[in-house]
């Protein structure tokens, strides 16, 4: 087993993709971290929460229980027994979340609840500060980047697909802004973690930055057995199991 594996990188880098096709290949299970952050800045505009009550946002993220399942190759999450999957995405919640996702009070609720659901199985964990501050410890790290004008293209493409109608140079300018954001801010800023592996899917594309990834891997921990993920439970087993999340 690997332990845990970090990946970061800036917004759609290809991150993500690449995360959860690593994961797959190792049976591993995947941590989407932006999802939890996508997910409580839901639920915090939701019930009008002021985003200027550090408190208040820290209390909601103390008290919500989030879960995330693959079904059908595709990463689902929940809030408090919710599927928020789609919701996440909304432009309303993107424009948020990174306002939301700089306050030092938001963020040492969501550490450990990241910690505790890495703790479960073998975990890819994707974000901004999986390798510096959350996983400080990991023994494999990747970054992954990409030009923002391809980064751009991409998340370009998922909100046609959702039929958000968007000009390219508007995501283009989100993609930027939203990037010196996540750069910049003074707690858990986007930084490459010392002993990481920097890997970009403009030359690579993501299946070529997975396959970097396996063979550094492999290389590290050769003949390293692959995890297992547990298959997602119902409700009622988790309920039996005295679990809350995962
Ligand atoms: O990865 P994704 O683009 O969905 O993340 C949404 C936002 O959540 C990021 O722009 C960033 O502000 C925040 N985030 C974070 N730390 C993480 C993951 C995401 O601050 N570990």
């Amino acid at each position: 087993m690997y332990g845990i594996v970090t990946i970061d990188g800036p917004a759609g880098s290809g991150k993500s993709t690449a995360a959860r096709l690593l994961a797959r290949r190792l049976g591993y299970c995947y941590l989407d971290t932006g999802a939890m952050y996508r997910a409580a800045t839901l639920k915090a505009l939701r019930r009008g929460v002021d985003f200027a009550d550090e408190e208040s946002l820290a209390a909601l993220v103390r008290t919500t229980e989030f879960r995330l399942e693959e079904r059908a190759e595709q990463i689902r999450i929940f809030v408090d027994g919710a599927e928020v999957t789609d919701e996440i995405r909304s432009r309303e919640v993107t424009s948020k979340v990174y306002i939301f996702a700089e306050l030092r009070r938001v963020r040492e609720e969501m550490v450990p609840k990241q910690r505790a659901l890495a703790r479960k199985a073998a975990t890819v964990a994707d974000g901004r500060d999986m390798g510096t501050v959350v996983f400080p410890d990991a023994p494999h790290k990747f970054f992954v980047d990409g030009c923002a004008e391809v980064r751009a293209r991409r998340r370009h493409r998922e909100h046609l697909e959702r039929g958000d109608k968007l000009s390219y140079e508007q995501v283009l300018e989100e993609v930027r802004v939203r990037d010196e954001r996540d750069r910049n801010r003074k707690v858990s800023p986007l930084r490459i973690a010392d002993g990481a592996q920097v890997l970009d899917t403009t030359d690579l594309g993501v299946e070529g930055v997975v396959d970097r990834m396996l063979e550094s891997l492999r290389k590290a921990a050769p003949g390293a057995a692959s995890g297992a993920c547990p298959p997602a439970k119902s409700p009622a087993e988790r309920e039996e199991n005295g679990e809350g999340a995962r």
